[in-house]
């Protein structure tokens, strides 16, 4: 029986929706938690530290990266990024399901050190519907926009590497989807187990 909570990985390319839904997600379902990486990237306009990110200097991600406080990171357009180790095992270990959202390199090390990990995928409907969403974001000329399409293409390569997929054509399907499989996997007999144990307990009872 365990009471730890369940690790998932949810990767897709950048104009995919994937943050939208997580927010909506986590204020759905009370028993998810979402890591906040450190990265070395400048913060945007309306991000927060300690919040979106914990927003770090090189030579302190480097000392992290040294004295082995990451889980895993990558380089990822040119900047770090890191998921705090302890953070995901204390938070792991008080029961909370938790979501890493990170990029396929650091799919792949979580996968080699957890391999109980499940990890989602979320895809635009099309490759026009992408391109509408990135320009929608207004900050960008032609070249940022079409440098971003070539990453995209690239991160959508490894949609096979994980166990779920998820396209978000429209918002509320590929939320009630994502939940799905939250709920599921709540489901699953070791997990009623710990939840349920008075009550298991109770019904089989002798009479
Ligand atoms: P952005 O800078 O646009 O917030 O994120 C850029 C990319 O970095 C996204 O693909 C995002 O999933 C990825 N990313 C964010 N945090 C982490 C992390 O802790 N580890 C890894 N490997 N990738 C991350």
């Amino acid at each position: 029986m365990s009471k730890k909570g369940i690790l998932y990985i949810l990767s897709a390319p950048s104009g995919a929706g994937k943050t939208s839904l997580v927010k909506s997600l986590v204020s759905d379902l009370p028993f998810i938690r979402v890591s906040v990486s450190h990265t070395t990237r400048p913060m945007r306009p309306g991000e927060e530290d300690g919040v979106n990110y914990h927003f770090t200097a090189r030579d302190r991600f480097q000392e992290m990266i040294n004295q082995g406080e990451f889980l895993e990171f990558a380089e990822v357009f040119g900047n770090f990024y890191g998921t705090s180790q302890a953070w995901v095992q204390d938070t792991l270990a008080e029961g909370y399901d938790l979501i890493l959202e990170i990029d396929w390199q650091g799919a792949q090390q979580i996968r080699r050190l957890m391999p109980e990990a499940k990890s989602i995928f979320i895809l635009p409907p099309s490759q026009a519907a992408l391109r509408e969403r990135l320009q929608n974001r207004g900050q960008d000329n032609s070249d940022v926009i079409e440098n971003r399409m070539r990453q995209a293409v690239s991160e959508m390569s490894h949609y096979v590497e994980f166990d779920y997929l998820i396209i978000n054509d429209n918002f509320n399907q590929a939320l009630d989807e994502l939940k799905a499989i939250f709920t599921a996997n709540q489901l699953v007999l070791n997990k009623q187990q710990s939840q349920h144990t008075e009550l298991l307990r109770e019904l089989l009872k002798p009479q």
